[in-house]
């Protein structure tokens, strides 16, 4: 695109440009993600027809390493069935969330796949990808621009008219995200997404509600706030699976409550992979998967676990020492 033809769009249409910047730029990490965690994927990945028939994620002896030579994942192999809480506990630098990355399509295996509803998901266009899988961590990004710009940035464009499908049950419950209320359209959905992460009461004392300037040199939002912002830019991308990488956070313990509140609503009917950097957290999960060294060394119930007595019992017992 020329100079001119550049300035033009910014004028006519920024948040359709800054939209297909958003896209390239997760085209190219992802791109960059292949490069450097894959030497024999095709370089045709990216195959429009490979449209996931399901929601169950898999992945199949995978083998995966930042470096040639030295793999991070070896021979890891688990199931995800639609709605099931996942918590992969383990060692610190044992592999949690690298796994996470490569779940969430971030990475690609270097072997073994990784699908999701049966279609591989390096071979997925990123956009694909996102609109099924999201990774949830504790970078949250507060753009440049109006609050608007911030939340429009999780709504493909297809998604900027009336949309007629929610995945969550937060959406749902919070004045209809996703479901294409008539009474609103796209003005309405970041509303409600505001609302069902408790952030609609700040956002509306803003001096010019939505419109109002945030990120560096604009309104300043305190870390809890640029987190709800994260949080409601998820309720709109409404993907059914999350990679929660969870958050040591450097909140007040008041603020952390809430935002803990805020974030069960978000998790409430998806799928949930949480990588438990804190073993308390996985107490509750469907399923445990440990991983040591690279490997899933277990994988189960926490009860069933601890009466094991393997490496999840032995996690449990340091972490009550
Ligand atoms: P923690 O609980 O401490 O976060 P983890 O189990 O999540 O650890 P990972 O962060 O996945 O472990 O790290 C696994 C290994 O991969 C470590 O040796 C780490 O140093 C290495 N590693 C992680 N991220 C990168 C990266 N971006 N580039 C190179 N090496 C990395």
């Amino acid at each position: 695109m020329t100079t001119g033809a550049l300035i033009a769009q910014m004028l006519v249409d920024p948040v359709g440009l800054i939209l297909r910047w958003y896209d390239e730029l997760q085209v190219a990490q992802v791109s960059l993600a292949r490069l450097v965690g894959v030497r024999d994927i095709e370089p045709d990945a990216g195959d429009a027809s490979a449209e996931p028939g399901g929601r169950d994620v898999h992945a199949d002896t995978v083998h995966f390493g930042y470096r040639e030579g030295v793999d991070v994942l070896r021979e890891v192999s688990l199931r995800v069935p639609p709605g099931t809480r996942m918590a992969l506990v383990g060692p610190s630098g044992a592999g949690k969330s690298t796994l996470g990355r490569l779940l969430a399509g971030i990475y690609a295996p270097r072997a073994g796949r990784i699908t999701l509803g049966g279609a591989e998901l390096s071979r997925m266009p990123a956009e694909v990808v996102r609109s099924h899988v999201a990774l949830v961590n504790q970078e949250h990004h507060v753009f440049v621009g109006s609050l608007r710009d911030n939340l429009l940035l999780a709504l493909p464009p297809a998604r900027l008219g009336p949309s007629t499908e929610s995945h969550g049950a937060a959406a749902d419950g919070d004045g209809g995200v996703g479901t294409g209320s008539a009474a609103g359209g796209v003005e309405a959905e970041l509303w409600a997404a505001l609302a069902a992460v408790d952030a609609d009461g700040w956002a509306r004392a803003l001096p010019e509600g939505l419109d109002t300037e945030v990120g560096s040199g604009g309104t300043a939002l305190t870390p809890a706030q640029a987190q709800q912002i994260a949080l409601a830019r998820l309720v709109l991308a409404d993907p059914h699976t999350l990679v929660l990488d969870e958050a040591t956070s450097l909140l007040d313990p008041r603020a952390a409550r809430h935002l803990e509140r805020s974030l069960a609503r978000v998790l409430d009917g998806r799928t949930v992979v949480a990588i438990a950097h804190r073993l308390h957290t996985a107490h509750d999960a469907d399923v445990i998967a440990v991983v040591e060294n690279g490997r899933i060394s277990e994988l189960g119930g926490h009860d069933e676990l601890v009466t094991a007595g393997g490496p999840y019992a032995a996690l449990w017992r340091s972490w009550h020492g």
